[in-house]
């Protein structure tokens, strides 16, 4: 049997990504990873814990502190306010340079250790927020570099990638997990639940897709 290790943030995206994989792979196939990395809504790792704890599915969670120290931004450093809009040129100042790198490299080799191909990660180019390390063309790469440093079958899965948030939405519908994703994951940067403070980047794409998807139904 193929098995995968799902990257878990607590999210919308990654609860989504984690329920999809359970009609694809099994739950005694799966296990999920999540990373402490200092970031100010770090409340999204007890989100994911408890979703994970529901559904009886192993979930790992590994201190990052490296990422704060190497690199400034609005996510890990509470003393810099969250760019509201997105800036003139470049990624807004919620970017945490070489996020995605570390978080799928340290996945990576504990996917190895425990037998584990696949790499599930729930990133979106449609309607991201100006990430680099959310584009396809990254994600490919980092296919292609995680095999080479292992010389292990890794496979990069990336099942949103061309999604937009109203279509995630409607996959959660479809997935019979609306109300879980609603109501269980963190997606806002303040760290609250559900449709969380309504008035940061991660909120306002999160519920603008929302009500797209309520108005296309
Ligand atoms: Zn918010």
């Amino acid at each position: 049997m193929k098995r995968a290790l799902i990257l878990m943030s607590g999210g919308q995206d990654s609860t989504t990504c984690l329920y999809q994989s359970i009609s694809e792979y099994g739950r005694a196939w799966l296990r999920a990873i999540g990373f402490n990395y200092g970031q100010r809504h770090v409340e999204e790792l007890e989100a994911a814990k408890e979703i994970c704890a529901d559904l009886r599915i192993p979930y790992k969670v590994i201190d990052l502190p490296i990422l704060k120290q190497l690199t400034s931004n609005s996510i890990t450093d509470p003393g810099i306010p969250i760019d509201k809009k997105m800036p003139a040129s470049g990624p807004p100042n919620t970017n945490v340079d070489g996020r995605n790198l570390i978080f799928l490299s340290c996945a990576a080799i504990y996917a190895k250790n425990h037998g584990i191909t696949d790499l599930i990660m729930g990133v979106s180019e449609t309607d991201y927020s100006g990430y680099p390390d959310c584009r396809k063309n990254f994600m490919d790469s980092m296919q292609t570099s995680l095999r080479l440093s292992m010389d292990y079958d890794f496979n990069v899965i990336t099942p949103l990638m061309r999604m937009s948030k109203a279509q995630i939405w409607q996959l959660a519908k479809d997935l019979g997990c609306l109300d879980i994703i609603e109501k269980q994951t963190i997606t806002c940067y303040n760290g609250e639940s559900g449709s969380g403070c309504g008035e940061c980047p991660a909120c306002k794409l999160r519920n603008e897709g929302y009500n797209q998807f309520i108005n296309n139904k």
